[in-house]
């Protein structure tokens, strides 16, 4: 199956963020409170942490991980578990009156050969989906043209969650 080549500049920058070592964004994101903003860090819980990703499959993707740096469900204790899906329910209602999604693709990558990004700190994609997008596995694979700017969505988001007081856990 042949993929068109879009332009897309931040594959780039994301291979080179994969190329540093011992780098993990979500730890360095979680440090700088400050940085929320610049980092797209949309909400931080009790125990975990939700960011609009940088190199989304789609508009409005979102990624939720728990503040530790663990890599699988395995390490993560019950309260994270619960937390994280809560999390799930909490980021569809945001994306949901925001960009209002036909559907959503909700799922993990467990080690590189799985297409983890990031396999030392455990996250879940929330992946809003649309009628008429491409199929899951393209946009897993391969780029995408994202039509609404990260920092416009990031506060559009920021809005509906002061409006309605979200994330309710
Ligand atoms: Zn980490």
């Amino acid at each position: 199956m042949q993929q068109e080549n879009l332009w897309a500049p931040w594959r780039v920058k994301y291979i080179q963020d994969l190329s540093k070592p011992g780098g993990c964004f979500i730890c360095d994101y979680l440090k700088t409170p400050d940085c929320d903003e610049d980092n797209l860090v949309l909400w931080r819980t009790e125990k975990s942490v939700v960011v609009l990703n940088r190199f989304p499959y789609n508009n409005g993707h979102l990624l939720i991980a728990p503040i530790r740096h663990i890599p699988d469900l395995d390490s993560a204790e019950e309260a994270e578990i619960l937390e994280m899906t809560k999390l799930i329910r909490e980021t569809q209602k945001a994306l949901s009156l925001t960009i209002k999604p036909h559907g959503f693709n909700i799922g993990m990558n467990f080690g590189r050969c799985a297409g983890a990004g990031l396999p030392e700190h455990m996250h879940i994609h929330v992946v809003p989906r649309w009628d008429g997008d491409t199929n899951f596995m393209s946009t897993c694979s391969d780029t995408k043209v994202i039509s609404q700017s990260l920092e416009e969505l990031y506060r559009l988001l920021k809005e509906t969650s002061q409006k309605q007081s979200l994330p309710k856990l």
